[in-house]
């Protein structure tokens, strides 16, 4: 069974079809530049990469040159787009309505609008992406939603709330969310079958660190607390987004530098963060060449994250009553040893204790980092969203 995954951004759609039987991607890309001039990029599994610069004026003709490529006689990978038996989507938010996937409907879609003050910049961009779809695959082909929120939903109030007045959470949702849920629910999963436990025994915190960084805490088989929030500005800091900070901040500098709320939440997103820290770049390859030749700020901005990561980690700890396991995944979790290493010590009095001889060099792939004895299990997961969506999709269909 053949299930496309789609992930559309204002101005992109990045793409990855799957045979999902047997979870191999046959073909992946990227149509970028919509509503610009347009590109697509598209590599078929064994076969050599092809690009177009057709124009692209909008989503609906970038899925229909998605599509074209998929079924082309020389570089596709399918004969017909009756072959593709269904959708899976990543959406963004799916506010307090969705603790799970779920088949496109009407419903879904006003729901999908209804959230869109909340994921202005996605939301709006991945129903776009679901209507391309409806309007040039065959009529009762199934789209499927997944949202980044959706896992986050079994949080309790206690967790998920802020306190503001309350009518503002009445009036406007305004709670936590938590996003990466397709990445946290994966790894968390994943790492309970690679180590032969049963998921809802176990006390998880799952480190998904990339451009943008979330941690979860999951203990009886659900997710308790998680670092972002209404918005991914929260938690750790990250590439560019300032993570927690005191919100008193905010104003003082919209009034002495006379900021728009819009050139503060541009501040606070783009501009801030290790780059913002560092001066050097959001990439922590570049940091740590830089730290290495000594420059300070690049280092201090490491040690940020390193020292609030840590933070997280003893709080979902105390949260849960434990932790039996922690789980690194995604860009810097996956292939960032110093990181990982960094993290972790310290906190050997709770009994995280990572085994330099593993740890040190690892890159990419599935292990335990942590010593024999180490009374926490920490293993290494690499993430794989589109998978977990190409699952979610069959499941539901
Ligand atoms: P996102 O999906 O959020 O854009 P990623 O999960 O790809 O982000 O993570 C990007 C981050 O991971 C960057 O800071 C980058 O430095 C880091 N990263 C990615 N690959 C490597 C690598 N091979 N070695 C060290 N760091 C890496």
């Amino acid at each position: 069974m053949n299930i496309l995954v789609i992930n559309c951004g204002s101005s992109s759609a990045k793409f990855q079809l799957f045979d999902i039987d047997n979870g191999t991607v046959l073909a992946k890309g990227n149509a970028e530049r919509i509503g610009i001039d347009g590109k697509l990029t598209f590599k078929p599994t064994g076969k050599d990469e092809f690009v177009s610069t057709d124009p692209m004026p909008d989503h609906k003709v970038a899925v229909k040159m998605i599509l074209d490529a998929l079924v082309d006689k020389t570089h596709g990978v399918i004969s017909d787009i009756s072959e593709i038996a269904a959708v899976g989507h990543r959406v963004l938010h799916g506010g307090k309505y969705y603790s799970a996937s779920v088949i496109v409907d009407d419903d879904v879609k006003r729901v999908i609008r209804e959230c869109f003050p909340l994921g202005p910049l996605h939301n709006p961009a991945n129903l776009i992406g679901i209507e391309a779809c409806e309007a040039v695959l065959p009529k009762g082909t199934p789209q499927v939603a997944v949202f980044d929120t959706a896992f986050h939903q079994t949080m309790p109030p206690k967790a998920y709330m802020y306190a503001l007045p309350y009518e503002y959470y009445e009036k406007y949702s305004i709670r936590r969310y938590g996003f990466h849920g397709t990445s946290h629910r994966y790894v968390s999963h994943r790492v309970a079958d690679f180590l032969g436990k049963k998921y809802e025994d176990l006390k998880i915190v799952t480190c998904h660190l990339g451009n943008g960084s979330s941690f979860a805490a999951v203990k009886d088989g659900k997710c308790q607390d998680t670092s972002m929030g209404l918005t991914p500005l929260a938690g750790i800091c990250m590439g560019t987004r300032t993570g927690d900070i005191d919100p008193a901040i905010v104003p003082f500098i919209m009034k002495k530098e006379g900021l728009s709320p819009d050139e503060m939440d541009n501040l606070l997103n783009k501009k801030s963060g290790v780059q913002g820290i560092s001066g050097v770049s959001s990439d922590f390859r570049d940091l740590e060449k830089a730290a290495k030749e000594g420059n300070e700020r690049a280092q201090l901005a490491l040690d940020m994250f390193a020292y609030q990561g840590k933070k997280i980690i003893g709080s979902y700890a105390a949260a849960m009553g434990g932790v039996d396991v922690v789980v690194f995944t995604a860009g810097i979790g996956e292939n960032t040893d110093h990181m990982r290493a960094a993290i972790c010590k310290d906190l050997e009095f709770m009994g995280i204790e990572i085994d330099d001889s593993v740890n040190t060099g690892l890159r990419g792939k599935e292990a335990i980092i942590s010593k024999p004895g180490s009374k926490v299990t920490v293993c290494v997961i690499p993430t794989n969203e589109e998978l977990a969506i190409a699952q979610e999709t069959k499941a539901l269909i």
